[in-house]
């Protein structure tokens, strides 16, 4: 406090005076810092009237410590809402020296006071949800209230496109808003202040009409209330009474809404009776009182004691005839009902002092808030319970620009893409990149509110598979989705179009169960993603179809079929007995010999790996027992002998008319059993296939297979066994 010492004493000490006569209680030292901080912080800047720009937050401190008194947080807040904008200093200063609280304020002050630059308001409703998705701390809207009341007052000073800007601003933002709030003084003075600029001609036809007939007014008022004040005194009663003061936006509207001239508007007069006492009943007692005095005009009675407005709004208006047989309507109110309805927040805040005696009490404190910015609360489901000052109100949602100026909600996390698709899903597909503020931004960025977005499309676009990875929104998402599956159907599509013209073009033959296979040996999940793989290039058609060809010409079955069957037979039959006992002994079957069902066996008893299950016949086996190492086991099928168990055939022929059916007639009819599966494939004349089938013994299958033989045009029938493949 270099210069001007004494005037700065001065005019600290009469905040400090307002501070600690409205607030619960003061900080002083901190008061003090913050004072200094601002003033050091602006000294070197001027406002446009021309005086030092610290007249600014020092006012603003001023309002909040007197006309909205919260607490000393905000008055700190306050005085340092404009340092870290247009100052050198740093947020972080700020946090260290005043602690996150008042950071956070003025980082939220700052944060709304960014929004508008450079736009134009045309979903006021929506700005103001905007607003309040930024915000966390009631706190904050306070601020703002004050630091745009005292722009609003100062507004002279500044260009007359400015002037307009700001006015709209006010009156289509910020006075609402101060409704909603409950701040109804701070309401009209803004509303007023934004006619003044935005209409200045009405604004002082208005004035100069209010100013002429006052006097008339008053003595009017007077005479009115003469008799009120008498009776009331003499039932002993507290009371303050007054021509309640009418805002010239006020009544400019009632004259523009129900389109009557001024002197009609105004000659409804009215009077506010405050009663100094915390007993709502009195306000009652005082109507009955005043209608022993004026006869009340039916219809225009209202109770918003009983029911408080939306607001918390309470009063109770009634209208009389008063004298000359004049409509007046007379407000009455207790102290605490005229505090919350001119200072709203603050003042309900002030009453509760500070502390909450019960949960319960908290709720209803957070429900109101709620209803305030609410109005008619659509978010039933959600109670849970705010600490202090924290708001989360639409803190799930964010509010962006278009680079028109339209706002668009969005949840939180929201991209560019998102974005797009809430435009038009025609943008959305197309999408390429994205300008956030007018900076090119990668398509995963986050949106914050308040952003501009601008979408950049191109016709060759199409959605990306990773965009699904980061968008937030159902309707792009669901849009993405659909897209890829639209793409995959083409892509599976246009595959098997290929796929069946190679076939076709190699002379193969696939069934639809063979194209399975093919794609499960090649590890596709199903014969469409083999197509779209096919599409895609990934895979080569001639290298897989050829290996199919050359088996074909050796007419054998490929390997993995052989085990699949093994595999089908043994566990069909129900594994193994060893030593005559089913008993719980880890085997697995030799792979030098394979053996199936019917085959003869014997176990070999191996170190670590169980027993091995071979054929009586196997040479290998026939080796190591030549070594001299007797570790052999008797192992046998379980059934075999007594019951049916799966062989299987392979079978070559030519491919003539009716030959399937002569096959599966010589095996059901004559043999008297029944067939597992037919796996038979066709190749220009011939044919060739394995058929599996319930034997009783390879005596039966043998019977089978000579039975099989005799049918005309087939080639070859053998045993399907390990040892018969090529
Ligand atoms: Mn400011």
């Amino acid at each position: 406090m270099a210069l001007g010492v004494t005037k700065n004493k001065r005019i600290f000490d009469e905040l400090l005076e307002t501070c600690k006569h409205n607030l619960p209680s003061v900080d002083e030292a901190m008061l003090k810092k913050a004072f200094e901080l601002s003033y050091d912080a602006h000294k070197n800047d001027f406002r446009a009237s021309g005086e030092p720009y610290f007249n600014h937050p020092y006012e603003v401190a001023m309002i909040v410590a007197k006309e909205i008194p919260l607490d000393d947080i905000s008055v700190i807040s306050a005085l340092l809402h404009d340092v870290v904008e247009d100052t050198e200093i740093d947020i972080s200063l700020i946090a260290k020296e005043f602690g996150k609280e008042v950071a956070e304020i003025v980082d939220g002050v700052t944060k709304m006071g960014g929004v508008f630059k450079g736009q134009e308001i045309t979903q006021a409703e929506n700005y103001r949800k905007m607003l309040l998705s930024m915000v966390k701390d009631v706190r904050v809207i306070l601020v703002k209230f004050a630091d745009r009341l005292h722009n609003m007052r100062t507004l002279e000073f500044v260009n007359p496109d400015k002037q307009r800007r700001i006015a709209r601003e006010t009156l289509e933002i910020y006075a609402p808003f101060a409704h909603r709030f409950g701040l109804a003084r701070v309401k009209w003075e803004l509303e007023d202040l934004s006619f003044k600029y935005l209409n200045k001609e009405a604004y002082d036809d208005l004035a100069r009409k209010i100013k002429n007939k006052r006097r008339e007014r008053e003595s009017y008022i007077n005479k009115f209330n003469t008799p009120v004040i008498d009776k009331l005194k003499e039932h002993g009663l507290k009371f303050e009474i007054s021509g309640r003061p009418k805002h010239l936006y006020s009544i400019y509207r009632k004259m523009i809404k129900r389109n009557k001239p001024f002197e009609e508007i105004y000659d409804l007069f009215a009077v506010r009776i405050i009663l100094e006492s915390n007993d709502s009943n009195e306000c009652y007692y005082v109507l009955g009182i005043i209608n022993q005095i004026y006869i009340p005009v039916p219809d225009r009675f209202k109770d918003y004691v009983s029911i408080p407005k939306t607001n918390n709004y309470q009063s109770i208006h009634t209208t009389v005839i008063g004298p000359e047989g004049k409509l007046v309507e007379v407000q009455i109110r207790t102290r605490k009902m005229h505090e919350v309805a001119e200072k709203g927040v603050a003042a309900h805040w002030k009453y509760k002092e500070n502390k909450f005696t019960s949960d319960a009490e908290l709720e209803e404190w957070v429900n109101w808030i709620r209803d305030v910015f609410e109005n008619a609360s659509k978010d039933e489901a959600s109670k849970e319970i705010l600490a202090s000052f924290k708001l989360n109100l639409y803190q799930d949602e964010i509010y962006v620009f278009t680079p028109k100026g339209d706002l668009r909600r969005l949840p939180v996390n929201s991209t560019p893409v998102d974005f797009a698709f809430e435009i038009h899903s025609k943008v959305g597909y197309h999408c390429i990149g994205a300008k956030v503020n007018g900076k090119i931004v990668p398509l995963d960025t986050i949106l914050h509110s308040g952003d501009q977005v601008e979408i950049i499309t191109s016709k060759n676009q199409h959605p990306n598979r990773s965009w699904a990875m980061f968008v937030t929104t159902h309707k792009s998402k669901a849009a993405i989705r659909r897209w890829i599956n639209k793409e995959e159907e083409q892509l599976i599509q246009s595959g098997k179009e290929l796929w069946e013209k190679k076939v076709k073009k190699m002379k193969l033959s696939f069934n639809s169960d063979d194209t399975i296979k093919l794609a499960k040996s090649l590890k596709f999940d199903g014969s469409g993603q083999l197509f779209k793989a096919i599409a895609q290039e990934k895979v080569n058609l001639d290298e897989v179809l050829a290996p199919k060809k050359e088996n074909e010409a050796k007419s054998s079955v490929p390997e993995l079929e052989f085990d699949s069957f093994a595999n089908i037979a043994r566990t069909d039959i129900g594994g193994i007995l060893v030593d005559g006992k089913s008993e719980n002994v880890m085997y697995s079957f030799a792979k030098c010999c394979n053996p199936i069902p019917g085959d003869p066996i014997v176990g070999y008893i191996t170190i670590g790996e169980g027993i091995k299950i071979h054929r009586k016949t196997c040479d290998d086996l026939i080796n190591i027992v030549k070594k001299g190492e007797n570790r052999l086991v008797p192992v046998q099928w379980p059934t075999v002998d007594s019951n049916l168990f799966v062989a299987g055939l392979t079978i070559v022929g030519e491919d003539v008319p009716g030959i399937l059916k002569d096959i599966s007639h010589s095996i059901t009819s004559y043999q008297n059993t029944n067939i597992k599966s037919v796996n038979i494939l066709a190749n220009n004349s011939m044919f060739k296939g394995t058929i599996t089938l319930y034997v009783r013994n390879l005596e039966h299958l043998s019977r089978i297979i000579e039975r099989l033989k005799k049918n005309k045009g087939i080639y070859t029938v053998e045993r399907f066994d390990s040892t018969n493949l090529v």
